[in-house]
């Protein structure tokens, strides 16, 4: 059974998901202006160019703002506490993720904290990409 409510792939996503089973964060990047950005859609956000392409980005961000949750959530029971982050990714975009992998304490989660994609399988459609400490727990 899942743990948590389950993102729905869409025809726009689906390389996303895809990507994600296979442990690669696959972003889009517009040719005409050279942005990469997510979540994925056919045109780009700046420039409107539908000229897009996806690459597989390198799973390296950075703590960009987080919050630490100490409220059940539904799907969430076993996590709690558990921190809902903002990360930007060495490509540019940001994404919304769970920092996993550090005891959820502010003294751990220094803003610009280096972080690497890690995986969460959470079905047969879904993995989900999570985030952790590059270096490792401290
Ligand atoms: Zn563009």
């Amino acid at each position: 059974m899942p743990k948590r409510p389950l993102p729905q792939p869409t025809p726009e996503t689906q390389e996303f998901w895809d990507g994600a089973r296979r442990h690669e964060l696959r972003l889009q990047r517009c040719n005409a202006c050279g942005r990469a950005y997510f979540f994925p859609r056919p045109f780009c956000p700046r420039c409107a160019s539908d000229d897009v392409g996806w690459f597989t980005a390198s799973g390296k961000a950075r703590l960009y703002s987080y919050v630490i949750s100490h409220r059940p959530a539904p799907g969430f029971k076993d996590d709690v506490p558990y921190v809902i982050a903002v990360v930007e990714l060495e490509e540019g975009p940001r994404m919304m993720t769970n920092i996993v992998g550090v005891e959820p304490k502010p003294e751990n989660l220094p803003i610009d904290l280096p972080l690497q994609v890690t995986w969460e399988r959470q079905s047969d459609e879904i993995t989900l990409p999570l985030f952790e400490p590059s270096g490792g727990a401290p």
